[in-house]
């Protein structure tokens, strides 16, 4: 195309540069105009990106479109053709790991890209308007939702939603059965499949150290309407594990070596990433049969762990149990919510089987089933875990006292002589009893076995004014761990 033409053709032509500080304005908006002249060609529409972004997103509209025009689009980076997705799509990412479908993941080199615009229909006497919006995010400053595959909720509203949040494909070590019966890396698909077949509205895929899975999941989150992909990763260091969740950027998972000198540096890392990061099977022990699988990460400042997988698949109860060290913690006065994880690595073992998907599973009440909403339902402990991973089972825990009210997860402030009113409601739990655990001393819940449909139950405690945790489990007649809600925390 000769300049000129470009010229011309770009008479209109405004750049703006918004703040980055506005989430949702974007950084360029760029005009421009087509007419019958520009019929069968390309034009390239320039716009400058910055150092250091590590993702970009544009949208392409334009006039015209009930008057027979259509344009086509696709993108060139600085060194490379990017991608083309015709007249199919008007809005596409790209970052390093990921992009949708049609584009190339790989990163976003600094200089002049060029939006390519074909026009494959405009009539005589048309004139098209197209506007191109760019957003970029930089490395260590992501948007909290900037990662997230969905830019809409999945679904609208307050609900407990049910999840997954550990499993691996065949990006790690997933594998199942090819159709022929050969061990193959498992593809993606099937894990989300597996997911929507057992009832989950969630799922974190945490395939070990990499980022090579968000593509996959990029791809599939349009037809998993109805399931929410979260991003995850398992930081698979020799002092521990621990999932990443919410963001797609990489993280430097090489502890105790010179990238990653330190616990610090990396929850440095995850916290710049805007990611929420959770201990996994920290009851496992560690050495030679399964190197840094418990937790042994020196001078780890647990303060700034926030979550911690208190249930790894059929570790419930036991030797392995991640939750006398969730509990240990929360002696310490610390509060970290435990979630579950299924670790699952074949997606077509069946549920029922250990470590299928959504055994654990972990139940948030979240404002939307959105990734922002359902990682600050997590963060605030506005969790349940379902070990056996049924459709409906539930627990919920809640306090009163006076005008406050408190959710697991929450503090409430209560002074000395203060009484407060504790309520158990669960579902889908006859035959089974309930346990009060209050500073990590276990006590019956008080009334009879459950029985079948909605129970409710109260019990009060005589506040001192001091700390306290109080937290519920629900346990069936042989004694295993079926429901465990996290704590209402008095005075911390
Ligand atoms: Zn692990
Ligand atoms: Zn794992």
């Amino acid at each position: 195309m000769k300049v000129s033409g470009l010229q011309r053709l770009l008479a209109v032509w405004l750049a703006l540069v918004v703040g980055a500080a506005c989430a949702q304005e974007p950084q360029l908006t760029l005009h421009g105009e087509v007419r019958r002249a520009q019929f069968m060609s390309y034009q390239e529409v320039p716009f400058d990106v910055p150092e250091g972004v590590s993702r970009l997103t544009v949208e392409f509209t334009y006039t015209g479109h009930d008057h027979g025009t259509n344009l086509d689009m696709g993108v060139i980076d600085p060194q490379r053709f990017r991608g083309w997705s015709g007249g199919n799509k008007h809005t596409f990412t790209v970052s390093e790991s990921d992009a949708t479908p049609s584009y190339l993941p790989g990163p976003v080199v600094a200089g002049r890209w060029r939006l390519l615009v074909g026009v494959p229909a405009i009539r005589e006497g048309s004139v098209a308007q197209y506007t191109v919006k760019v957003w970029w995010q930089k490395v260590g400053t992501d948007a909290a939702s900037g990662s997230t595959f969905s830019q809409k909720p999945i679904r609208e509203g307050a609900a407990w939603y049910r999840g997954d949040l550990h499993m691996h494909t065949g990006h790690s070590d997933g594998s199942c059965a090819s159709e022929s019966g050969a061990r193959i890396p498992c593809p993606v698909f099937l894990t989300a499949q597996a997911a929507v077949a057992r009832g989950l509205d969630f799922i974190a895929i945490t395939d070990h150290n990499t980022t090579s899975h968000y593509d996959a999941m990029r791809e599939l989150q349009p037809y998993f309407d109805k399931l929410l992909l979260i991003p995850g990763r398992e930081i698979t260091t020799f002092y521990g594990h621990a999932n990443v969740f919410g963001t797609t950027q990489f993280i430097d998972f090489r502890l105790g070596t010179k990238p990653v000198p330190t616990m610090k540096v990396l929850l440095d890392e995850v916290d710049a990433a805007h990611g929420l990061l959770a201990l996994n099977h920290p009851g496992v022990p560690s050495g030679e049969q399964c190197m840094g699988c418990g937790w042994t990460a020196p001078n780890t400042d647990f303060a700034r762990i926030h979550v911690m997988e208190a249930v790894n698949g059929a570790d419930a109860d036991g030797e392995k149990s991640g939750v006398p060290v969730w509990q240990q913690q929360l002696d310490r006065g610390l509060r970290i919510t435990a979630i579950g994880g299924s670790d699952n690595h074949n997606a077509l073992i069946k549920p029922g089987q250990n470590n299928a998907i959504g055994s654990p599973t972990t139940v948030v009440y979240s404002t939307s089933l959105s990734e922002s909403a359902i990682l600050a339902g997590i963060r605030a402990g506005h969790v349940f875990i379902d070990t056996d991973g049924t459709k409906g089972r539930s627990l919920i825990l809640s306090a009163v006292s006076g005008n406050e009210h408190a959710l697991m997860g929450d503090v409430m402030h209560v002074a000395a002589d203060v009484t407060v009113t504790f309520t158990v409601e669960a579902n889908d739990v006859a035959g089974m009893h309930g346990e009060v655990i209050t500073d990590g001393k276990h006590s019956m819940l008080e009334g009879s076995i459950f029985a079948p449909g909605k129970q409710v139950r109260t019990f009060t405690f005589a506040s001192d004014g001091k700390p306290h945790t109080v937290r519920v489990e629900i346990r069936d007649a042989a004694g295993k761990l079926k429901l465990l809600a996290n704590p209402v925390y008095l005075n911390r």
